[in-house]
């Protein structure tokens, strides 16, 4: 039998989730379909009581919704608890279980593709949002000498410290701050390159052979990804990252882990750094 998906966000329509889930689908020959939906703002729960009524196996959420999926879960993984964010539903006939795949697969693209170990690194991780949150606890996880991150706002940045007390590699800090610093992966998880901003970050930033990564894909040169270049660091987009977390969720559901490499050469031909 057909098994149903969904990709729920607002806006959906500029959501690659359905062209990813359907090519690893036809990788693994598993009988899918996967489709967008867009809640009202205020309807995120009335609609997933839908989908599920209709016999939905789950689905994948995306802004501005992960917080509202992390709280109607009756289950959570442990990595979605940590986050308090949820990116990937599983309706089962006990409930919804959730889990978030967006660190996991941060971390798989930036040791994988982009082919640096996290381990012994000095880690700057740029915003405080819900991206920022998602991806804190497996980036710790993979052993970072250090994990700061700085926030416009630093209140943001504190509370996500404060998850993970007993981390001593991670520390909050201020902008202001960052000249006093260096790190050999810059992560950028604000939203400031969808406006084509620029978040206040020195060029010292980046030591000597540094990662920048913004998690922003579709966008091509960021400008935080040409100052990074221009400070002499190799640079990625968020491209790897989407279909690495899209990954992840395929396994949670069919239990299969695609072949992420021929997704990431086609969605790039479509769409050039
Ligand atoms: P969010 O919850 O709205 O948070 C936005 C963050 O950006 C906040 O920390 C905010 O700072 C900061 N910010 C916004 N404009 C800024 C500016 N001009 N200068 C400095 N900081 C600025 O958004 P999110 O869910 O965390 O998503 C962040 C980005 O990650 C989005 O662009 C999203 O597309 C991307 N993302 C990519 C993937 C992927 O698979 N590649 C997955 C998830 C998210 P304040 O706290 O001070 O407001």
């Amino acid at each position: 039998m057909t098994q149903r998906f969904a990709i729920l966000g607002h806006p959906v329509a500029h959501s690659k989730s359905p062209q990813i889930h359907a090519a690893f689908a036809r990788a693994a020959g598993i009988d899918l379909t996967y489709e967008r939906v867009e809640p009202p703002l205020d309807g995120f729960a009335v609609t997933v009581a839908r989908l599920r009524a209709e016999g939905f196996r789950g689905a994948n959420v995306t802004l501005p919704f992960k917080v509202d999926a992390f709280r109607l879960c009756t289950q959570r993984t442990r990595r979605a608890e940590q986050a308090e964010s949820v990116n990937t539903l599983e309706f089962t006939a006990q409930g919804i279980e959730g889990d978030t795949t967006d660190g996991i697969g941060l971390v798989r693209d930036v040791e994988g593709r982009c082919g640096r170990k996290i381990a012994g690194l000095r880690v700057l991780l740029v915003g405080a949002g819900g991206a920022a949150r998602g991806v804190a606890g497996p980036l710790l996880d993979a052993a970072p000498a250090r994990l700061a991150i700085a926030n416009r706002t630093l209140a943001r940045a504190l509370d996500i410290v404060q998850l993970y007390s007993e981390a001593s590699q991670l520390s909050a800090l201020t902008l202001g701050e960052l000249p006093q610093h260096q790190f050999d992966l810059v992560i950028n998880a604000t939203s400031a390159s969808l406006s084509d901003a620029l978040p206040l970050v020195p060029p010292s930033v980046f030591a000597s052979g540094a990662l920048a990564y913004d998690m922003v894909y579709g966008k091509g040169q960021t400008p935080f990804l040409q100052l990074a270049a221009s400070a002499g660091a190799q640079t990625s987009d968020g491209l790897g990252m989407l279909v690495e977390q899209a990954a992840e969720a395929f396994h949670h559901w069919h239990g299969v882990r695609p072949e992420t490499a021929p997704v990431f050469r086609l969605l790039r031909s479509e769409s050039p750094a």
